[in-house]
């Protein structure tokens, strides 16, 4: 029986031994998530790798490819075909098949690999490549041998049951969702913040995101803005639960009670500090924020500095060594960028200095604080305000 499947290899996590199997099952999980929408299939561990089959009729490999191209934590991911009857007529048979499915008529170079972990098989790798790979050679005149730099790899893996594949389609990388514990993101409708958001759940992170939504300052338009970028984090992510607070009381105080130039800083540290507690309501252990240095006054080592001071809570800024184009090439890829550009402000002019400090002292700012004596209270508040949506 023949049977077609989609072989999934693991990279990093492969070299993590000790949570190894603990990230494989957050792996078949985050993929099951995935493929659950679409149809009945079965993911099976084999060794080093994954097998998914499809339980419900022939596989569709693009809808495969396209369903688990967004998971984490995938190295690789290669259309193939399971072979029960390993004898090597119908391995070449299987072969052939294949490479004409995969390939036509198309002029290229080709070298077959054979993996043997079934010793009990009674030819070596090398007999079987040669017989399999003369036997392709014969049938489809368009193809050649190169052995150093083929253009086609035809993968055969000889275990309990036969595995061939003849393309790779390269993941995303990074680890399952969920395997490095939770951050709450500061997720603004700008560029910086989604990509930020991204690059933390590449790396496992279970992300939260929260948004401080200022009406009629800040225009409903740009809190879909913000769902919008939420939900399409979730496509990587399977699920995302977003905090939307609302900051109006709390900016126009700022605005009356603290001086201009300083006014960025100040906010900074109260969307921090709200953040911080929604994270601990949360269980999230750190925050993110799409900070770059040097980017704007607020973002330079000085403002960090006098921002970060708010909270005890450790800030993940991802994007604190990238600059703009970067990070912008990274936002279209993971196809948040449309959506950032779309022209709603985020932030009105009334709240925004001419000449913010560039250097504020720490010192200085926390004194300034301390005589805002409704802040913490207008903090408080705010969070016990907050809409929860779950994309
Ligand atoms: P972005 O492109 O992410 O909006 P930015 O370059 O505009 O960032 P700032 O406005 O200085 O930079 O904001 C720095 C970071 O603070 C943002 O990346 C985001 O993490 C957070 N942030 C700013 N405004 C908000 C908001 N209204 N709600 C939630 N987080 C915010
Ligand atoms: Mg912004």
């Amino acid at each position: 029986m023949t049977e077609k499947v989609m072989i999934v290899k693991y990279g990093e996590i492969a070299m993590r031994l000790k949570n190894r199997q603990q990230f494989i099952v957050q792996l078949i999980s985050a993929m099951r998530k995935n493929l659950d929408t679409v149809g009945k299939y079965y993911i099976e561990q084999e060794m080093g790798c994954l097998i998914v089959e499809d339980r419900g009729g022939e596989m569709d490999y693009d809808l495969v490819l396209e369903k688990i191209g967004t998971v984490f934590g995938i190295f690789s991911m290669a259309p193939g075909v399971k072979v029960t009857d390993q004898n090597l007529e119908n391995l070449q048979k299987e072969a052939l098949a294949l490479m004409q499915h995969l390939y036509g008529d198309q002029s290229l170079s080709f070298k077959v690999v054979t993996k043997r972990s079934n010793k009990n098989y009674p030819m070596s790798s090398m007999e079987v490549s040669a017989e399999v790979g003369g036997y392709i050679l014969e049938h489809m005149p368009n193809l050649r041998v190169d052995v150093h730099h083929p253009d086609v790899e035809l993968k055969l893996e000889l275990r309990h049951f036969a595995y061939l594949s003849a393309k790779v389609i390269y993941g995303l990388g990074g680890l399952p969702g969920g395997s490095s514990g939770k951050g709450l993101s500061l997720l603004s409708g700008g560029i910086d913040s989604p990509v930020a958001t991204w690059m933390m759940a590449k790396r496992g992170v279970e992300v939260e995101g929260v948004y401080f939504h200022s009406p009629p300052y800040t225009s409903e338009w740009a809190k879909e803005k913000v769902i919008d970028l939420a939900r399409e984090i979730a496509k990587y992510t399977g699920r995302f639960r977003l905090h939307i607070v609302p900051f109006t009381q709390l900016q126009l105080y700022l605005l009356e009670n603290v001086p201009h130039d300083r006014l960025t800083i100040h906010l900074k540290r109260a969307m921090y500090r709200a953040a911080q507690m929604i994270a601990e309501e949360e269980k999230a252990l750190a925050l993110i924020t799409g900070e770059s240095i040097g980017q704007v006054s607020s973002q330079t080592m000085w403002g960090i500095n006098a921002i970060n001071d708010a909270i005890r809570m450790p800030v993940l800024r991802p994007l604190c060594g990238m600059d703009k184009k970067e990070i912008i090439a990274m936002a279209e890829k993971i196809g948040t960028y449309e959506i950032s550009i779309r022209p709603y402000e985020d932030c009105c002019t009334i709240f925004v200095a001419k000449h913010p400090v560039t250097k504020p002292r720490t010192e200085y700012i926390r004194k300034g604080e301390h005589k805002l004596t409704e802040l913490t209270d207008l903090i408080t508040r705010s969070v016990a305000e907050q809409e929860i949506i779950e994309l």
